[in-house]
């Protein structure tokens, strides 16, 4: 038996590695930050840019952060071990809870090990096989997976499409609850959704929306309360999830933010907050810290935009074809996969960490190199990487 399994699990290996998308992880002996140290396979150290990190605010090596966690581990322990219900909620745990609710303006929200298990577990709490999902097609994984796990009727609607997600909306009307749900932003195209459309839409069919806002908490909109904010829907949105794994910081845990009715009920039955272990205290202590800080960010917004202003724009009169908008993720368009990650590795050849997106992550023939800029790159940081991918852009024939 043991025999045939590991041979199953090579022969996929070799099918993955021949089809040219095998994920080889990268060492990296330094803390998360623009400028890291990755370790090649030789055990040779070298410096490089890093621009496919979630470090948006750049907090994930800031010393605030770092000092918060180190107070809290002194002060309250290493691990809980525990489930939050049992004997694992500190006070550190309800004050994320409250600051996290009291930043994103809803009522309440509660903690879980992650956004995906936030959202592995959101749905089934929720809704019945009374009710109905509708869901943009190009949602992150851990919805699709949250919406397996429930008993409600599934529709699913073209990415942003709001004439389908009408014609969805009508389809379910015969359902008792109708829950619309959205990525804020997509996070291979860094496109955000158009939220004003579908709190329209919403409205007229009398419909909830839930927003996933991993790729936007912390930095758009004035404040950083995300795409809600940033679009002008606050107090639309019924149900809000992100994470304290991107801007927030970068270390663990997400959240669903919502009326208080539905966080004391998910207190009750999620599956992933019942049956998994509470988060550590430093983290809690150092994500409160984050949110102080995210809330007050308003000059590193302002970089973090710049950066993201400043690529753009460098990317674009070198002839590359980015996906327009104006979020810090950007993509630049290869079209290969075998092409998109040789130009990932020249690049990092180049002393700029960039990673190479292809199928099934994004559609075929549409492989990309997603950058993400931080506001602690420098705009020094930022004309280096213009200069690598314009380098490896003549060398592999991509620009001319
Ligand atoms: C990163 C991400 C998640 C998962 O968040 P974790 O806290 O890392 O589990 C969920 N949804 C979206 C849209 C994400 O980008």
């Amino acid at each position: 038996m043991s025999g045939t399994l590991i041979d199953s699990a090579r022969n996929a290996l070799s099918e993955i590695e021949e089809a040219g998308t095998l994920k080889r992880e990268r060492i990296i002996t330094s803390p998360q930050a623009p400028v890291i140290r990755t370790r090649d396979s030789e055990g040779v150290e070298n410096e490089v840019l890093n621009f496919c990190a979630n470090n948006y605010l750049g907090l994930a090596d800031e010393p605030r952060l770092i000092n918060a966690a180190k107070q809290a581990l002194d002060s309250h322990g290493f691990g809980m071990a525990s489930v939050r219900f049992i004997c694992g909620t500190q006070d550190l745990h309800r004050t994320l809870e409250e600051r996290t609710a009291a930043y994103l303006r809803m009522e309440d929200a509660i903690v879980f090990p992650s956004c995906f298990d936030a959202n592995g577990g959101v749905f089934e709490a929720l809704l019945t096989d009374a009710d109905a999902v509708i869901s943009d097609s190009l949602n992150h994984a851990s919805i699709i997976d949250g919406i397996r796990l429930c008993k409600a009727q599934r529709f699913r609607y073209a990415n942003n499409d709001m004439a389908d997600l009408e014609k969805q909306l009508v389809a379910a009307k015969d359902c008792r609850h109708r829950l619309i749900v959205t990525d804020g932003v997509f996070s291979m195209d860094g496109i955000v959704a158009d939220l004003p459309a579908i709190c329209d839409l919403a409205e007229q069919h009398d419909a909830l929306v839930m927003v996933d806002d991993c790729h936007a908490t912390g930095f758009l909109g004035q404040r950083g309360a995300g795409t809600p904010e940033l679009r002008g829907v606050e107090g639309r949105v019924h149900i809000l999830t992100g994470t304290y794994g991107k801007a927030l910081g970068g270390a663990s845990g997400g959240y669903v933010a919502s009326a208080g009715p539905i966080v004391d009920l998910l207190r009750q039955r999620a599956r992933p907050y019942l049956f998994s272990n509470a988060v550590a205290p430093a983290v809690c202590a150092a994500a409160i810290e984050a949110i102080e800080m995210a809330e007050a960010a308003v000059d590193e917004r302002r970089r973090l935009h710049d950066n993201a202003a400043r690529f753009r724009a460098g990317m674009a009169a070198a002839g590359f074809t980015l996906i327009e908008g104006d979020h810090p993720i950007i993509p630049v368009m290869v079209g290969d996969a075998a092409l998109a990650a040789k130009l990932a590795d020249t690049m990092l050849q180049h002393g700029v960490y960039v990673i190479a997106f292809s199928y099934p992550v994004v559609p075929k023939g549409m492989a990309r190199i997603r950058t993400q800029m931080s506001a602690a790159h420098t705009p020094e940081h930022v004309g280096r990487a213009v200069a690598a991918f314009t380098q490896a852009g003549l060398e592999h024939g991509l620009i001319s």
